[in-house]
Formats: C-alpha cells, structure tokens, sequence
C-alpha cells in the first residue's frame, strides 16, 4: 500500500488548465479571476458577499480587525480547534478566553459559554468565535440568541465546513458560513481543506460596511473608490485610511479554487460516504467512541473516533503506511497560551478528548480498497 495519508487535496487535469490559462492571461493578481471565485463562492453558501484572502489565518485577522479588537477586547474561542482561530484575538492585542467542548459533538459547549457569561456583567465579554470543527455545524441560532443577550458578536471559523449545514427552530438547512446568525464567516483553502488554492481564504458576510471595511484592510487599508475618499488630486489619487495589510489572493490561486468549486457537492457527497462507511464499520465496537456514528449536516473534513489505546493505535498505523492523525491538542496547553496564564486542567473535556482522538483518512480520492485496509487495520488493534 502507498502511503495514505489523513487528508489530501484532488488536483485535475481541468484545474491545472485552469491555472495554466490564467498564467497566461493579464492578471496574475486581483483580476477577473478573483471577483469570479468570489461571487461563485458566494452562491454556494447563500451569502451576500464573499471576500478572497491569501489564507485562512489573514481572514481571521482581518474579521478581528473588522470587529475592532483591541487590547480591551474579551473574546471566547474553543480549546479544541487550530491555533489561528484563537491567535487572531492576540494579533490584535485582545485577550483570550476558553468554554470547554462538548464530549459528544466536541464542538464548543453553548452552556459553558453562558457559564462564563454570567459570571461577569454584561459587557464583560465582546465576541465568540465559534469552530465547526471536523466539519460539524455550530448550532449558530443558538449561540445568536446567547450572545445578543451579551452584547457579543460572532465570527463563525468554518475552514472546516463548506457545504456543510445545520437544521434551525423552522427546519431549514443553515448552511456553515451564510453569516444568517454571525457577523462573519471565514474558509481556509490550504490543500488539506476541502477547496485547495495552495494557500488560500475566504471570509463571508451580510453586512455591507463590514464588507467595505474588509475590502480596504485587504489592500493596506488603501481604497480609490471616489465615494469613500475624502478629497481627490485626480485619477491617480488614492488614499490610505486605516492600517491595512496585503493579504490579497492572487488570480491564477482564485481560477483553481473556481475550478475546484464546481466539484465541491460532488467530493463532499464522497466524503459523506466515506463517513457512513467508518460509521457502519465501527458500530458495535464499544471501545470506538465518540462522534463515529454518521451525522446530517456534517461536512467531514475529518472523521474522529475516540479510542483507549490512541498512542498505541497512531503508531501502529504508522507501521501500515496509514498517517492517522490527531487533532488538535488543545490550544490553551501550547506553550504560548500557558504562558499567557493558561494551565493544564484548565478545560478538562478538552484535555480528555486530545488524550482518545485520532482522525483517519478521509478525502474525495480514498479508495474503497484504501478505507477498508484503514478499517482492517483499526480493528487489529481496537477490539
Ligand atoms: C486551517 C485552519 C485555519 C487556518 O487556515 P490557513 O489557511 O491555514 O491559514 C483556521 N482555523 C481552522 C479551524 C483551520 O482548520
């Protein structure tokens, strides 16, 4: 067996032509192809507008920035997710807060949020970001209706969940990202997500002067549209308004993610199958806990299983040319964040699910053969 990794990204022959024709056009950056992999982006999620960003992380900057987070700010993330989500509060000086996870969904606990909520006045707390972490939809209505009792706003970390949804009060999909319940919404195209542009980000909104402040701190906080400047020497004029940064995506990036966009329902329809099959594999297997049964909605970045033995199985795995992976250790344990004041213990749920979790292969391009060589090789060790 080659080597099968957790994740990877499917490159065609019709993404590659893509690119290629970009290459050659006159745009390499912020051109046509740019605007287009917005609005496509934009109908698939079902939101208004759609900004493109050279990664994941600029995005979540950018959406700090744009929620004005400063060195009075208090923002609460989840322990269980990548790094950026939480790091983005700190590029602006803000300071950190944890709500431990949910041992079913391992999703952030709504009513640890409102534990922390209520132990302080309101106004204590200025916004939430939420993680659909692995792919599995935050309950955004809910957490809305928590957070305007707070005040706080939302910015919801979706690098995990295109197309993926959750069912509101009236039972409609609501999907990941359409900014329905949030102020923003942010995507990550690095190669391992499910829309590869090599680097690559997206952020999402409703909200039209977000949208135009984010469009500025994209390019510098630089703008040359004539109704916003607030005088004018002449075609050449432009102004820099606020401290931006470059964080632009670059055209030939946009053509690939278009061209990868057009496969989004087709690969993610895999990776629900994929899921479904772990499911039924595992079903039965008392010592195989956690979210290993199916679940709507869920986009399936990755699939989690909770085990006992987890350092035993990761590298026996490693011995099959299987690259399991286990994700994430929690962020309030990096050294970083201990010596931000956080400690061990600190979010015990958290802590108990890195010490189980291990997330297997799943991309659009597993093979059948490849996946049961996974299952098979699970089961030698988790009886
Ligand atoms: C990948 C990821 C990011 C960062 O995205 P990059 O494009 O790698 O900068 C942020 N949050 C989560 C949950 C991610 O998985």
């Amino acid at each position: 067996m080659k080597p099968i990794p957790y994740g990877r990204q499917n490159i065609t022959q019709e993404d590659i032509q893509a690119v290629v024709e970009t290459l050659t056009s006159d745009f390499l950056t912020q051109g046509p192809k740019i605007t287009e992999f917005e609005q496509r982006f934009a109908e698939y999620i079902g939101v208004k507008y759609a900004l493109a960003v050279s990664n994941g992380t600029a995005a979540l900057h950018l959406c700090a920035m744009a929620m004005n987070v400063n060195e009075n700010s208090r923002v609460i993330v989840t322990p269980i997710t990548f790094a950026a989500s939480a790091n983005c509060v700190r590029y602006c000086n803000g300071q950190v807060f944890f709500a431990d996870i949910n041992p079913k969904s391992f999703l952030i606990d709504i009513e640890k949020i409102r534990d922390l909520l209520q132990k302080h006045p309101k106004g204590y707390f200025h916004g939430i970001i939420p993680v659909d972490f692995a792919g599995n939809a935050v309950n955004l209505e809910q957490l809305r209706k928590l957070a305007d009792e707070y005040g706080c706003w939302i910015i919801e970390d979706a690098c995990h969940a295109p197309g993926g949804y959750f069912i509101d009060s009236k039972g409609n999909k609501q999907h990941c990202g359409n900014c329905n319940f949030t102020d923003l919404a942010i995507f990550s195209f690095h190669p391992v997500k499910h829309i590869a542009c090599g680097e690559g980000g997206m952020i999402t909104t409703n909200d039209e002067k977000l949208y135009q402040r984010l469009l500025k701190l994209r390019t510098h906080g630089i703008t040359k549209d004539p109704t916003l400047l607030i005088k004018n020497d002449g075609g050449w004029y432009y102004e820099m308004q606020e401290l931006g940064y470059n964080y632009r995506l670059t055209d030939f990036q946009a053509a690939l993610g278009t061209s990868q966009l057009q496969r989004a329902d087709k690969e993610l329809a895999r990776r629900r199958q994929i899921a479904k099959k772990y499911a039924d594999a595992f079903a039965g297997k008392p010592h195989i806990i956690g979210q290993s049964g199916f679940v709507e909605g869920h986009a399936y970045h990755l699939y989690i299983i909770e085990v006992d033995r987890r350092k035993e199985l990761y590298d026996f795995l490693r011995t099959k040319n299987i690259f399991a992976q286990v994700l994430y250790i929690p962020v309030h344990t990096l050294p970083y964040y201990q010596n931000l004041g956080f400690n061990e213990g600190d979010f015990p749920v958290a802590e108990t699910y890195y010490q189980h979790c291990l997330a297997l292969p799943m991309y659009p391009t597993l093979t059948e053969e490849e996946q049961d060589f996974v299952i098979e090789k699970v089961k030698e060790v988790v009886k």
